[in-house]
């Protein structure tokens, strides 16, 4: 019988996911890339482990830097780990059978036009069914939500044994993520640990809570064309170079490319131009001296850095033939094409298994609702996880991305003016974090007690090819 908490029977105030929720979103930990920020983000982790602690959790608190030219801010990091039951592993080496782990991040955005909130953007205050605060969808609420799940599941979990659960928290998601999430997985690695599966819990729907978990995210290439020109008098056009005229003509040719990689899951690849810049809006009789465009490829796991680069590199070269016919196609030589590989995110593709089905049993139990699987949205830190854990399964589940302002029913006039995350008034319904909370409690305990997937005898007598048979599952959609 799904037991959907609606606006009306929760008492605010009283719950354990959104005591804890206010409790962080009143924290301002903007990621800290100035160090006048980094106190914030100390706080925030202070305040997670504090709380994990007196539930019983190992602590182990981390601070990672350098491993980046220009990005080698400290960052704050904490792992939480609860084990149940590991006098019952049927492991040879002692851990338990299955290890479940959660990744999420306490660092926030900043809050934008501060005079455009209708509350303080760090005060946390609850109004009309909606915890409101910096942060609180993207993702404090999903942070409060599972650890008060784990909680809630300590039960059930110690009864079934053999399960280990854990969290990795960093304060540097939302900007460079170099001292993060990926420094904590590579310590887990070297700890000689191998969680089964991930549970990213970053926003996962746009409007209503569960209607869908990511299984994997496209990757995204930022790189640049530069075209430099000659400078000189608009009615003179023969004498001079317009560099405009080559960069319109690229951008049309790659802009036409309609790619066809996606699948039912997955979005298709996309260019898309994001910035322009050439000429004086103050002086139209002059032919620019040099003109730039800022593209962006969010691409599907049958591509990769290099092969769009020496796809948009051929596009030029060898254009399609309407560009050919074009009175502008020789000038197309004349571009620089950069393509910032060594910042690209690589894409990810998790094959649905023993989580994901956990995970849609516990959806469809707590709201009623199916949810749907899809790889969708922008690049998380999911992508980091395949580096160190090839043979994991990932899923992503968290708290609507418009903060719920929008249900099935009903679109305030507002809806993509404020409300979302990263945006003014960034909200989650307060139903939404109780319901996130019993959606990942049933998802921890259907997870533990499934045996289909991995029987725990089996991967305790054949690890290895437990994990080879695994291993050869298509990884990737076409
Ligand atoms: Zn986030």
């Amino acid at each position: 019988m799904p037991h959907k908490h609606t606006h009306h029977d929760i008492d605010a105030a009283g719950d354990a996911t959104v005591k804890l929720a206010r409790e962080l979103v009143k924290i301002p930990s903007i990621t800290a890339v100035n160090p006048a920020d980094k106190p914030a983000s100390a706080c925030s982790i202070d305040a997670i482990a504090d709380y994990a602690a007196k539930s019983g959790a190992r602590v182990e608190r981390s601070e990672y830097s350098g491993g980046h030219h220009k990005w080698d801010y400290p960052v704050e990091n904490v792992y939480l780990e609860w084990t149940f039951g590991s006098d019952k592993s049927g492991n040879d080496n002692g851990q338990p059978a299955k290890h479940i782990c959660y990744i999420g991040h306490l660092d926030v955005v900043p809050v934008g036009d501060e005079a455009k909130w209708t509350t303080k953007p760090f005060d946390g205050e609850v109004k009309d069914g909606y915890l409101y605060g910096r942060g609180v969808t993207d993702m404090k609420g999903s942070v409060a939500a599972f650890i008060t799940a784990v909680e809630d599941a300590m039960k059930d979990l110690k009864a079934q044994g053999n399960v280990r659960v854990s969290m990795i928290l960093t304060t540097d998601e939302e900007w460079a993520a170099v001292n993060g999430t990926r420094k904590v997985l590579e310590w887990l690695k070297k700890e000689g640990q191998a969680p089964d599966a991930f549970i990213v819990g970053e926003p996962s729907s746009q409007d209503d809570l569960g209607s869908h978990i990511k299984i994997g995210r496209r990757g995204s290439l930022v790189g640049t064309f530069n075209v430099a020109g000659v400078q000189g008098h608009a009615a003179y056009q023969e004498l001079f170079e317009n560099p405009n005229r080559a960069l319109a003509l690229a951008v049309s040719i790659l802009s036409s490319k309609e790619w066809k990689d996606g699948n039912e899951n997955f979005p298709n690849t996309n260019f898309e131009t994001v910035a322009l810049k050439s000429g004086d809006f103050g002086a139209s009789a002059v032919i620019p001296g040099k003109a730039e465009a800022l593209w962006n490829i969010r691409f599907t796991p049958s591509q990769t850095p290099d092969s769009l680069e020496a796809w948009i590199k051929d596009a030029l070269a060898n254009p399609p033939e309407w560009a050919k016919a074009h009175p502008d196609a020789d000038k197309l030589k004349n571009i620089t094409v950069v393509a910032n590989k060594d910042t690209a995110s690589q894409p990810y593709y998790s094959q649905p298994a023993g989580l994901a089905k956990s995970a849609q049993d516990a959806v469809q139990t707590v709201l009623g609702t199916p949810a749907k699987l899809d790889g969708s949205g922008g690049t998380t830190d999911g992508r980091f996880v395949s580096n160190y854990f090839p043979d994991a399964e990932i899923i992503e589940l968290g708290l609507p991305e418009r903060g719920g302002i929008a249900c099935k029913h009903h679109k305030p006039d507002d809806y993509l003016a404020k409300g979302g995350m990263h945006q003014v008034d960034e909200r989650a319904a307060v139903a939404d974090l109780v319901n996130l909370r019993h959606i990942f409690k049933q998802t921890l305990v259907n997870y533990a007690a499934a045996n289909d997937d991995k029987p725990a005898a089996e991967k305790g007598a054949d690890t290895h090819a437990n994990a080879k048979q695994r291993h050869s599952a298509p990884r990737h959609g076409n």
